[in-house]
């Protein structure tokens, strides 16, 4: 069985000192995990971050990516900019982003080969809003973005990471239940699988206010393979304790 892999997202949260103290208080706290742990941090603080892991378990995340490899991109980092800086995971199509920026879901799918041609593991987010969850069209939303992410990526589609994110459950307190989560997180392995004989690889996570009380039940669930963890990572308490439900 693959090791669960819980990743934070701190999404535009952070400085120097209060990240200082939250890596050491992680690693420090991490010592046993049966699960690979990340945090996915603000660009500025990739570097910081790089540093204070030397030596531990903790790997990196980027919070996106630019589709371009480089040039007159102002404002953008490329994915081998993110290599060089030794960053594993590289979120891409987070809700956020395709909500503020107009991300498509052309664009996330890009976005997901080339971090994948410079070795970096695209954590690709999918999830339908609430309206979509109303009007019945959870399937066909979540399957459209991944159908996107998997015509663009061809083979090499059993390299990503995928997050399962309802737009309703992000940062409202509101939880899927681990019914809701499992039922979604299945048709995406039934549809992973028609892609890739090496779709057991592939971790699948839930996020959306996922938190110390209720990890354990959303991870107990058998397509549930991590989780994306937002609010949550900027406590290492909280984060510490949903690090230890995933065994
Ligand atoms: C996220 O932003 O990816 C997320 C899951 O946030 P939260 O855990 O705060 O809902």
């Amino acid at each position: 069985m693959k090791k669960k892999l819980i990743a934070g997202n701190w999404k535009m949260n952070g400085d120097l000192a209060a990240n200082d103290a939250l890596v050491r208080a992680v690693i420090a706290g991490m010592k046993d995990a049966a699960c690979t742990v990340a945090v996915c941090v603000p660009a500025p603080y990739l570097a910081q971050v790089q540093m204070l892991r030397t030596g531990s378990a903790l790997e990196v995340g980027a919070q996106d990516v630019s589709q371009h490899e480089r040039g007159a991109y102002t404002g953008e980092v490329s994915a081998a900019m993110l290599k060089e800086f030794g960053v594993r995971y590289a979120i891409v199509g987070h809700s956020e982003r395709r909500q503020y920026h107009g991300e498509t879901d052309a664009l996330v799918a890009e976005k997901a080969r080339v971090a994948l041609a410079a070795g970096v593991t695209p954590i690709v987010c999918v999830g339908e809003t609430l309206a979509e969850r109303e009007g019945g069209k959870t399937e066909e939303v979540v399957k459209r973005q991944m159908a996107a992410v998997i015509h663009t990526n061809g083979h090499c589609i059993s390299e990503i990471v995928v997050a399962y994110e309802p737009v309703w459950a992000i940062g409202t307190g509101r939880t899927a239940t681990p019914e809701q989560a499992q039922q979604v997180h299945a048709l995406l392995r039934a549809q992973l699988k028609a892609a890739t004989e090496h779709s057991g690889r592939i971790h699948l996570l839930y996020g959306g206010s996922m938190n110390a009380a209720n990890a354990a039940a959303l991870l107990a669930q058998p397509d549930i393979d991590g989780g994306l963890v937002g609010g949550a990572s900027l406590k290492a308490a909280d984060f510490l304790q949903i690090v230890g439900a995933a065994r």
